[in-house]
């Protein structure tokens, strides 16, 4: 109950991820990628063949999926371990993206993975990261954010990363399926992305990345 939990949700390419890690990391906070779950849950989904349809398959695969986040010293990086494989990369391609976002619109399993996302809540603090943190999964948080950007932008720097990690990508193609994304994750019957209604609404498209920790923390001050 007392333990803090500071959530930033928002759609994918805003910055979430880059932005809580920096967060948790001068916090000294604990970290949650939740996305990371459903992208692990999808790869597994692709592995066993099951389609996202099948509500059945895919809750009992969340109910018993092998996953551990291993982190390294000063969480520069968090290893992600499915039945004892190393799927850190393998989660961030857009089809693990996308069969992600379909599964996730599936009520009983968002239901199954509640638990284990609510279990990072541990002392001294937790930086929630996803789409329904501030919303569902951590509503009594002290302190929300929804973090948003331009489909463009989004794109432009997912691009980038994709380039990093060795991926190819085609831009016009990114910026389709982000706005496919969105309007699956912003639409759907649970859990939709939504700002919280005591969330600050931060837009990113034309800021930095430290001016967008600065907010954060000025939002923050005096609230934990
Ligand atoms: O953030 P990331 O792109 O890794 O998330 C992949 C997908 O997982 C999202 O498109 C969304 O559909 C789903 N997700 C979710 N709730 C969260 C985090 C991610 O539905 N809290």
């Amino acid at each position: 109950e007392t333990i803090p939990v500071i959530t930033i949700d928002g759609p994918g390419g805003a910055g979430k991820g880059t932005v809580s890690r920096i967060l948790a990391e001068n916090l000294g906070w604990h970290l949650l990628d939740s996305g990371a779950i459903y992208r692990v849950l999808a790869l597994a989904a692709i592995h066993h063949d099951f389609s996202a349809e099948d509500e059945e398959s895919l809750v009992a695969l969340a109910q018993n999926l092998d996953v551990k986040f291993e982190v390294e010293q000063e969480q520069q990086l968090t290893h992600i371990i499915l039945e004892g494989e190393d799927v850190t990369m393998t989660i961030r391609t857009e089809e693990v993206g996308n069969m992600a976002s379909k599964i996730a619109a599936l009520p009983r399993v968002r239901e199954a993975l509640l638990r284990r996302q609510r279990a990072f809540r541990e002392l001294p603090g937790l930086i929630a990261d996803g789409r329904d943190m501030g919303t569902v999964v951590f509503p009594s948080a002290a302190v929300k954010v929804f973090l948003t950007a331009s489909a463009e932008e989004r794109a432009q720097r997912r691009y980038k990363q994709l380039l990093e990690k060795g991926f190819t990508a085609k831009i016009d193609q990114l910026i389709a399926e982000i706005e496919e994304r969105d309007e699956r994750d912003a639409n759907r019957a649970v859990a939709p992305m939504k700002p919280a209604a005591d969330a600050l609404v931060l837009d990113s498209t034309n800021l930095a990345i430290d001016e967008v920790v600065d907010q954060i923390l000025r939002f923050a001050h005096g609230k934990l």
